[in-house]
């Protein structure tokens, strides 16, 4: 026997449920992000490898550990995006958008690679949705995307949703907090990655799974905060509140990537059994120089859709579907052809439909229909071919009814219509 193979490890193929919370999600989501005036966008799969480094920054686990990074055989050096951002943004620049009405607002919604550890809810292979306005940034729009990805949770069903939420500061203020923060760091004791970190990148000790104490007694960057910082941070909670959202303050969310400024938030699962981290994001108006645009304001958001449909499969989410109440039955090669136009008919008038042509007898074609809780079945044999009718059978009475062709489609509507 020839050897089997599996999915490369981490990743997962997605089908039958999954798939139907994976749509479910990209439907909410891409309506919703079209209504608040969002437009698609898909970026490629690899980028040059500098996006990555400039945007995301070189002292982080993504670029340092987890990127999946090849040379092409033309020596080009890329790597499967980790994110989406970054490639957003070089596509902003790129394409001159920056002449379009701003802010640009875009949305994604695609798979990304990084090479983690295994852990539950957690692939090498995952699928991120975004929105990103570029261009212009004030504390609106920064509320509306939260509301809007707020209202996209909720709309999918999911329950106690909260955003924590916090600023990192601009250019200005974060220096000083950074200052103030290498200060306090020198004198408490340190994990030996958080002792490189403390002079490269102070912010990420914050991060530190293992130098939690570290963290609760650390200066808090909201008291640093320049007043415009402070200022704009107040008016995106006042816009919050109008709006219904459930957030807390969280002094030390700072988001593990270099190119946030201003706020930053990230979404949860307000539940003991269900601590989950949906996703987030905030202000980055540092990115579009990294990547060598000019100054540009921008915010956004990405969010883990297996994360979410991992919390709506706990939730017990039910995936509404239209499920079909007709099926169409046939015996004979006659009786088959005539059955596929019928199929089509319905296809177009938008009635959904089970079939079952790869299957000649028509006790089993019944037989499948009784199991599917199918309340009509069309049925058709040589006979009824030749007159160009067919029968309407009622399942669940098992009266009949001979119809011809034509009005089959007019019949059903009838009786879908009438049904209780
Ligand atoms: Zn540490
Ligand atoms: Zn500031």
């Amino acid at each position: 026997m020839a050897q089997k193979f599996q999915t490369p490890s981490g990743m997962h193929d997605l089908f039958g449920k999954k798939t139907k919370y994976f749509d479910k999600i990209y439907e909410v989501v891409s309506n919703s992000a079209r209504f608040y005036g969002f437009e698609r966008i898909e970026t490629p799969i690899i980028e040059d490898t500098k996006v990555f480094q400039r945007a995301v920054g070189n002292d982080t686990d993504i670029v340092e550990k987890e990127m999946y990074s090849f040379k092409t055989k033309g020596d080009d050096n890329v790597s499967l995006r980790p994110e989406g951002t970054a490639g957003v943004m070089r596509a902003y620049i790129e394409n001159n958008m920056y002449t379009k009405p701003q802010p640009v607002k875009m949305f994604y919604f695609g798979p990304f690679f990084r090479y983690e550890r295994s852990q539950a809810g957690r692939y090498r292979q995952f699928w991120q949705f975004g929105l990103e306005a570029i261009g212009k940034g004030c504390p609106t729009i920064d509320a509306q995307i939260i509301s809007a990805v707020y209202g996209m949770l909720k709309d999918l069903g999911l329950k106690d949703v909260i955003v924590e939420v916090n600023s990192m500061g601009d250019s200005k203020c974060r220096g000083v907090y950074k200052g103030a923060l290498k200060k306090y760091l020198k004198k408490v004791k340190l994990c030996p990655d958080c002792e490189r970190r403390a002079v490269t990148n102070p912010l990420r000790v914050l991060d530190c799974k293992q130098c939690v104490e570290v963290k609760q007694n650390a200066p808090q960057i909201i008291d640093y905060l320049c007043k415009s910082c402070r200022e704009d941070f107040k008016k995106t909670l006042e816009f919050l509140d109008e709006m219904n959202v459930v957030y807390d303050l969280n002094p030390f969310l700072v988001r593990g990537l270099d190119y946030y400024t201003g706020i930053v938030y990230e979404f949860f699962i307000k539940d003991e059994e269900l601590p989950l981290a949906l996703g987030g994001g905030g202000r980055y108006d540092g990115l579009s120089e990294l990547l060598g645009g000019d100054e540009r304001a921008a915010s956004g958001v990405a969010m883990g859709v297996e994360r979410i449909a991992l919390a709506m499969e706990k939730m017990g989410v039910e995936i509404k579907e239209k499920k079909p109440q007709i099926f169409i039955a046939q015996l004979g090669d006659t009786a088959k052809k005539k059955c596929l136009r019928i199929f089509e008919t319905f296809r177009k008038a938008n009635i959904p439909v089970y079939e079952s042509f790869g299957k000649d007898s028509l006790k089993s074609q019944l037989n499948q229909a009784n199991k599917l809780n199918i309340r009509w079945a069309i049925i058709m044999g040589e006979e009824e071919a030749i007159k160009n009718s067919a029968v309407i059978r009622d399942m669940v009475t098992g009266s009949q009814d001979l119809v011809e062709i034509d009005d089959l489609l007019k019949e059903i509507k009838i009786r879908l219509k009438n049904k209780k």
